[in-house]
Formats: structure tokens, sequence, C-alpha cells
């Protein structure tokens, strides 16, 4: 669904988008690199994901409007993932050969690099381990926030969107 028609009363009601609601690249996109993905439902005066993309990939007509991803331009750098206050963007990359990457921004105590977590959905939910493959600390962050990047099946590479470590 495009992000212009996000139901935002539905979102408001729930807590959280539906991947129904998600604007998803397209599969040949992601097989192509790593490129951003943005969720962000409300229109509220923000864009510090707009202004801090080094290529102008992302689109918004105004302060108010819903950011849009250009896959064209996007480089998949993830600079506006750690910019970005409401933690509301992802980068996917399915280049690889039987999984996927999803860089997701984190704001609890970092896992290590090798170490196994389940992978969550929008709801919070487990929907599989993974496996993390870089940890980018925020003193190290181009912006205000920790990313952490897992190995996901591709199968749930427009499902998973938190971590939680295991006891
Ligand atoms: S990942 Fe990089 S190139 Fe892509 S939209 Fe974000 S800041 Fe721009
Ligand atoms: S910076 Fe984040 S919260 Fe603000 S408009 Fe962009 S995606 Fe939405």
């Amino acid at each position: 669904m495009d992000n212009e028609t996000v139901d935002r009363e539905n979102w408001k009601a729930r807590g959280y988008l539906t991947s129904e609601e998600v604007d998803h690249p397209p599969r040949e996109v992601l097989k192509g690199g790593a490129v951003a993905v943005i969720e962000c439902p409300q229109r509220i005066p923000c864009d510090p994901c707009s202004e801090s993309c080094p290529v102008g990939a992302i689109d918004m007509e105004n302060v108010n409007s819903l950011p849009k991803v250009d896959y064209g331009k996007c480089t998949g750098c993830g600079i506006c993932v750690e910019n970005c206050p409401g933690l509301a963007i992802f980068t996917l990359d399915c280049s690889g050969q039987d999984t996927c990457q999803i860089t997701l921004p984190y704001e609890f105590p970092l896992p290590e690099a090798g170490e196994e977590v389940e992978g969550l959905n929008r709801k919070g939910e487990a929907v599989s381990n993974v496996t993390v493959t870089r940890v980018k600390p925020k003193d190290r962050s181009v912006g205000d926030t920790s990313t952490v990047t897992v190995a996901v099946p591709e199968e749930s590479v427009h499902d998973i969107r938190n971590i939680r470590r295991k006891e």
C-alpha cells in the first residue's frame, strides 16, 4: 500500500502498522542491495530522515507529509535509520544467497555480533530466531540511534521489525 493511503485511524487504535499498510520494496529491488523502508504513519512536522539523506532519496511534499523512498536513488547507507527520532526506518538487503539483512534502530542494551536473538513482528510477537550480524552503537551513529543488523529468512523480511535478546 502506498504510504499516502495509510489509514491513520486504524493505526492509532492498534498502535502498530500491519504489513499490508507498508510500502514494501519490490523483490528485485531488495535483490539488488540495501534500501530503506520507512514505516512512519503520522503526519507530524518532522523531517530529519529527508534532511539527512545524502542523495535526496526521501521525498516529502512538506514537513507534515509521509516520507517516501525513491528506490532508484537510495544506496541503503542507513543514515536515515540513525537520524529518525521515531525509530520508523529500517534497511532491507536481500542480495545475499540465502538470507536477508535487516538493519533496525535499537534502544535497549545492545546484543553482540553472532548472538542469536528472537525476531519480533510489528506487534512484538516472536517470528523466528535470527542472528545478529552487526552492531553499531550510538556513539558511532551519525544520528542519535544505535542500530542492529540481523540475518533473517527471506520469507520474514517484511515481518521482522524488532528483536528481543534471550535470557
Ligand atoms: S538509506 Fe541512505 S540513501 Fe537510502 S534513504 Fe536512507 S539516507 Fe537516503
Ligand atoms: S524522521 Fe522518522 S519520524 Fe520523522 S518523518 Fe522521517 S520517518 Fe517519520
